[in-house]
């Protein structure tokens, strides 16, 4: 089938099915805006796992993706939606930019989870953008900006609790969504250690890419440390 589009993480393929993608994941890793990059062998068939496990987690709770089914190990079938070209970031535990950002300590618990709006634009080295604009890009309106918080923050009240009783604190990550031609919006692109933070409660181990950007640790090892925390449910 015709590949439509590839991403750093992804590679996306129509099918015989109008509204259904297939995305293949691979084993690159990239960071800070695609300047540093390697592979390890194992990272596609890890993230399309535990991608595949959290978003069931969040249909079981009523959440609308985009995801159908894993088929294979590296291989998952989606609904075809347009995305949205802004990366949602829920934050639970100060870390990352927002540290440097605002001066404040990583690890600075939050005591109401924030979310942020990034343009996703490479060029501009996606960039934190306001409400305002957002409306000034004509990318999404107030009501639609105040779904997707609404939405975010669903995700979270599932996933900070899910994460907590397999002894993992849900420090932020980063979600898209998408619209189907119906113009329904769907939580959509992947969720996995690439696009969290996850801080293992004891140690303050750091279980996600942060590793690798990092370079604190072994990404497969972290990665496949995480998939066994989470038990037989990722299988
Ligand atoms: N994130 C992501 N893709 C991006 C930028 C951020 O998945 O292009 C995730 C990142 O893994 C983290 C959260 O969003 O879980 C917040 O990232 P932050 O803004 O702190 O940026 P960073 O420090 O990673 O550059």
């Amino acid at each position: 089938m015709q590949p439509l589009y590839e991403g750093k993480a992804k590679r996306l393929y129509t099918t015989q099915e109008q509204d259904v993608l297939r995305i293949v994941y691979k084993d690159e890793a990239t960071a800070f805006n695609g300047e540093k990059k390697a592979e390890f062998a194992g990272k596609g068939e890890l993230n399309n796992r535990l991608t595949s496990h959290f978003f069931e987690v969040l249909e079981a709770a009523d959440i609308p993706t985009h995801f159908i089914e894993r088929i294979s190990e590296r291989e998952q079938l989606v609904r075809r939606v347009t995305i949205i070209p802004l990366e949602v970031v829920v934050r639970n535990v100060v870390a990352g930019s927002l540290s440097k950002r605002l001066g404040i300590e990583e690890g600075t618990v939050l005591e109401t989870p924030i979310v942020e709006f990034y343009y996703k634009d490479d060029s501009l080295g996606d960039p934190l953008v306001t409400r305002a604009h957002i409306n000034l890009l004509k990318i999404s309106t107030t009501e639609e900006l105040d779904l997707l918080e609404q939405e975010a923050n669903r995700v979270n009240a599932v996933l900070r609790p899910y994460f907590d009783e397999k002894g993992i604190t849900l420090v932020d990550f980063k979600l898209e969504y998408g619209k189907t031609p119906t113009g329904e919006i769907l939580l959509a692109d992947e969720i996995s250690p690439d696009t969290c933070r996850l801080w293992d409660k004891e140690t303050g181990d750091h279980l996600d890419k942060d590793v690798f950007r990092r370079n604190i640790g072994s990404l497969i090892d972290t990665y496949q440390t995480l998939f066994n925390r989470l038990g037989g449910n990722t299988q």
